[in-house]
């Protein structure tokens, strides 16, 4: 069962380290939010993930990790400029502004007024200046998203690996968007990270490939966590395509606010590489691009056979970190009854996501003795290099439990008296509760075995 509301996840989170709202002591700012020590371990976990499988199980990915800083150059080139507004209306009764496309039958959401005035475009690019003078007229762009580093580094990238299609390009990082009505917790961000491929194919076969990303893509999600049920693929309809896409599945997932996109899979064609390329004209490009005169490189790979250069096309599956930490917690959440008097919330995450891997307690905490065996404990298992290993010295077992059911922690070791005198420690499951006493070796196996 997932959590019943959202504000249920944000006190989680709050309560135990996982996400603050960002500036806080100052009264906060809309729509950026601070990770804490419990939500960087999931965080990190998630896109450690993704990375390992997308680089380290295949072998026809790339990575990289570019600037978030961006040449204005880039982002005209590839239509943001031009392209990446949202119409903006007013509301003349209370003065907040608000998205056109998101009001339900012209209303204002704060007021109910339908005193609107005419929708008008807001670029949602942040923009900063560079170098010694602040006069505007040298300035960069903080990048709106991952992908367009990676089609302006393809050259480098491909030259320095020797790849040839089809191949991919990966990028995990942040990216920023000035939205006008940030909401519903982490979901919608000004500021946020992006795991994005870029997996440029030879024209003809695009469609192939983006059915493979959408399914692959899916079932990676399920691995997650993530339950089918609050799971599904949507066209988008052609008319709500964006400018560079030719055809784009989203995967939407039944956020505690509603269904919304997880993550979209869009077919590219040859917009990117078609648009940022140096003469243009010596290829055939389908998408409908802006003339470039700028650029110093070309884009293109040879068909050895013809002899002849074309353009890639892209498929490009692109997922947002914090949407996809959100839809995990949202999952992993259980209020469970324990017995007749006794309830608990855990967190049944994946235990590869888990933020703490293993939780070792002392029985007593100002016992040296014990605590001492404990710390060795800790020590050699976090040698072993599978996550973040604790030692939790509250000296309060149940309390320790607890907490660590509210984290997500899979194991929690005690060690006492007993520990003392034959070396055996308990070991309990998050999930189960179940306990029991297990040697110095069963325990490196079982830990082991537990996250390989
Ligand atoms: P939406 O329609 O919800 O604004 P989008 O279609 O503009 O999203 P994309 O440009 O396709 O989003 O970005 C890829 C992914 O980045 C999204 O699927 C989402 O997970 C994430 N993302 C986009 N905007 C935000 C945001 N403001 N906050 C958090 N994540 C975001």
């Amino acid at each position: 069962m997932p959590s019943k509301t959202l504000e249920e996840l944000v006190s989680l989170c709050k309560r135990r380290g996982f996400i603050f709202q960002s500036n806080d002591i100052y009264g906060g700012v809309k729509g950026l939010y601070d990770y804490g020590p419990m939500g960087i371990e999931l965080k990190n976990n998630l896109k450690q993930t993704w990375w390992k499988s997308m680089i380290y199980e295949r072998d026809d990915i790339e990575g990289i990790d570019a600037n978030i800083l961006t040449s204005p150059e880039v982002l005209k080139f590839s239509g943001h400029e031009d392209t990446f507004s949202d119409p903006l209306v007013d509301c003349k009764n209370c003065k907040n502004r608000w998205r056109e496309d998101q009001l339900i039958n012209n209303t204002c959401p704060n007021c109910n007024s339908k005193e609107l005035t005419n929708p008008r475009p807001f670029n949602l690019m942040f923009k900063t200046s560079i170098g010694p003078v602040d006069d505007g007229s040298s300035f960069v762009y903080l990048r709106p998203e991952t992908a367009q580093q990676i089609f302006i580094n393809f050259k480098n990238v491909l030259d320095s690996t020797n790849r040839s299609l089809p191949f991919g390009i990966a990028q995990i990082g942040k990216a920023f968007r000035n939205e006008i009505t940030p909401r519903n917790f982490i979901f919608r961000v000004r500021e946020f990270e992006q795991m994005e491929l870029e997996f440029f194919v030879e024209p003809g076969k695009d469609a192939e490939w983006h059915k493979y990303w959408i399914d692959s893509r899916y079932q990676w999600w399920i691995e997650q966590g993530i339950s089918k049920e609050r799971l599904e693929l949507l066209e988008v309809e052609k008319d709500s395509l964006s400018h560079y896409s030719k055809r784009t599945v989203d995967i939407i997932y039944s956020f505690p606010h509603g269904k919304e996109e997880l993550e979209g899979i869009a077919n590219r064609s040859d917009f990117d590489l078609g648009s940022h390329t140096k003469n243009q004209k010596d290829f055939s490009i389908c998408a409908n691009i802006n003339k470039n005169t700028k650029s110093t490189t070309k884009l293109a790979v040879q068909n050895l056979e013809k002899k002849s250069w074309f353009i890639p096309y892209v498929i490009e599956p692109s997922a947002g970190v914090d949407r996809g930490v959100l839809a995990i917690l949202n999952e992993a959440y259980k209020e469970e009854k324990i017995d007749n008097n006794n309830s608990r919330i855990v967190l049944s995450l994946k235990p590869h996501l888990s933020p703490i891997k293993c939780a070792v307690i002392p029985l007593k905490r100002n016992n040296l003795e014990l605590v001492n065996y404990a710390k060795n404990i800790k020590k050699s298992l976090q040698k072993i290099g599978l996550g973040r290993v604790a030692l939790e010295n509250s000296g309060n077992i149940g309390k320790s439990y607890r907490r660590h059911d509210e984290i997500g922690t899979p194991i929690c070791i005690t060690v006492d008296f007993e520990t003392l005198e034959n070396k055996t420690v308990t070991v309990r499951d998050r999930d189960t509760m179940k306990q029991q006493r297990l040697n110095p070796e069963e325990l490196k196996k079982y830990y082991t075995k537990y996250f390989i």
